[in-house]
């Protein structure tokens, strides 16, 4: 196994983790990333280990919502027109993820994946000397109107259908939680059993060097294209500069990784729900959890050295420049969640989130007999799931058994 030799296109956190666990079972691994470690998506998210996020982003009722979509460009959902042609095949997947059927199947595959997804970043903290960057004190889901926090009802049955751990609060019983949200909340849940990292982009950096301080090497090329022997094996992957040469491959180039997918045989329904940050340096009030508004689609996270307000989704693709309009209404969604919150010193940031229209990620070979792994696709889960996804790629990688069962996160699915 020793002789093995696996390159993992990308340094996101998913990248970062498949190589350290593919490193753990005896493979020489080559971290291919064109910018550097933690660069993309793992860069600014909210840092919350999700593990309660089990139901999808397509629910029942989501057709609705597509007009409203088109019409409200600071609506937590939003879709560019330019971009509509191009995303009309992803968002017909997206409208037929959301039927009752699907999204209760869905919600069984992504809770088999979520299940004990924080203990599979144990070892590699561990490792990493970096288990300082985990705090365990659950999140808080808080709505700011009670008809939705009445119409909830369906989400968090299915949450503790699949063994989630929640408890229903008032405003003041979240308030003695976090005395700086709002007296005019309408109250919401605890999830207790959900963390977070004081830095996304930290932890990923972290462990990168863990991974390289483990006889690892990162090489910092673009990968353009692959290079296949007379079996039709990838055998190499090529760059601007050099052809590197590989046993297994790891594809985990996040919202990039179509086109690369592509080369390796097979084509997915990848596309790109950008989200947007505010980070608060001197935020002037004190925050434990994170705290995630499901009207708005605003998440709160304390970070070491100060308060990140993140989310919302704009389907726009890759390439259209982003509006950083969407980062201020966070922050002025942050001041009707914190009223103390003071949002005139910020940074603004945008990131793409790699997604499925079926919220669930592509884990597994490219084909049935492919040496090619595809490890992408992750969406709003893509930092919770990453020490998981990469246990499992470096499972199939050494043939041995996989700790889920990864059928549903099979490429060739739709
Ligand atoms: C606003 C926002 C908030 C979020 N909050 C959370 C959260 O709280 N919890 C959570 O779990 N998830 C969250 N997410 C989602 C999460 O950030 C992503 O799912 C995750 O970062 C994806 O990681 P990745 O490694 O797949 O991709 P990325 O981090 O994007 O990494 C991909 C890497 O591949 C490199 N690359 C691309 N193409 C090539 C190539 N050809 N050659 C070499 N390198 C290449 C890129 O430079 C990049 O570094 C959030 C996302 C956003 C935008």
């Amino acid at each position: 196994m020793s002789q093995m030799h696996a390159i993992v296109i990308g340094a996101g956190i998913v990248g970062v983790c498949s190589a350290l666990q593919l490193q753990r079972k005896g493979f020489r691994v080559t971290l291919m990333e064109r910018d550097e470690p933690g660069a993309g998506a793992s860069y600014g998210n909210a840092s919350v280990l999700a593990s309660e996020s089990v139901t999808p982003i397509s629910m029942p009722g989501i057709v609705r919502k597509v007009p409203g979509m088109l019409l409200d460009p600071m609506g937590p959902l939003r879709i560019r027109w330019s971009y509509l042609p191009r995303l009309a095949p992803w968002l017909w997947r997206f409208v037929l993820a959301g039927r009752k059927a699907e999204a209760e199947r869905i919600t069984a595959d992504l809770a088999k994946l979520l299940d004990g997804c924080i203990e599979d970043f144990r070892p590699l903290l561990k490792a990493a000397n970096a288990e300082n960057l985990l705090v365990e004190r659950g999140w808080i889901g808080a709505f700011l109107s009670h008809a939705t926090l009445e119409k909830s009802g369906y989400a968090t049955e299915l949450q503790e259908r699949h063994g989630v751990s929640i408890k229903k609060m008032t405003t003041n019983e979240l308030r003695e939680l976090e005395p700086a949200l709002s007296k005019d909340i309408a109250g919401g849940y605890y999830y207790p059993g959900v963390a977070h990292v004081v830095d996304s982009h930290k932890l990923t950096v972290r462990l990168a060097d863990s991974f390289l301080s483990n006889g690892g090497t990162l090489l910092k090329e673009t990968a353009k294209d692959l290079s296949k022997d007379h079996k039709g094996h990838v055998c190499a992957v090529r760059t601007e500069s050099a052809e590197h040469s590989c046993d297994k491959l790891v594809i985990a180039a996040g919202a990039w990784s179509r086109s690369l997918a592509r080369k390796a045989g097979v084509v997915v329904s990848l596309d790109t729900e950008r989200g947007y940050h505010f980070n608060i340096n001197q935020p002037s009030i004190g925050l434990s959890r994170p705290v995630y508004v499901p009207e708005t689609g605003l998440a709160c996270t304390p970070l070491d050295d100060s308060i990140r307000l993140a989310g919302t989704v704009e389907f726009g693709g890759l390439e259209a420049p982003p509006d950083w309009k969407r980062a201020e209404v966070l922050a002025s969604r942050g001041r009707e969640l914190f009223p103390e919150l003071d949002t005139q010193h910020g940074t603004s940031w945008m990131g793409f989130r790699p997604s499925m229209p079926d919220s669930l990620p592509v884990i597994g070979p490219a084909t049935p007999s492919s040496n090619v792994y595809l490890a992408f696709g992750h969406g709003h889960l893509g930092l919770t799931l990453a020490a998981r996804t990469g246990r499992m790629i470096s499972e199939m990688a050494c043939e041995s058994s996989v700790c889920v069962d990864p059928h549903p996160y099979r490429s060739m699915r739709f």
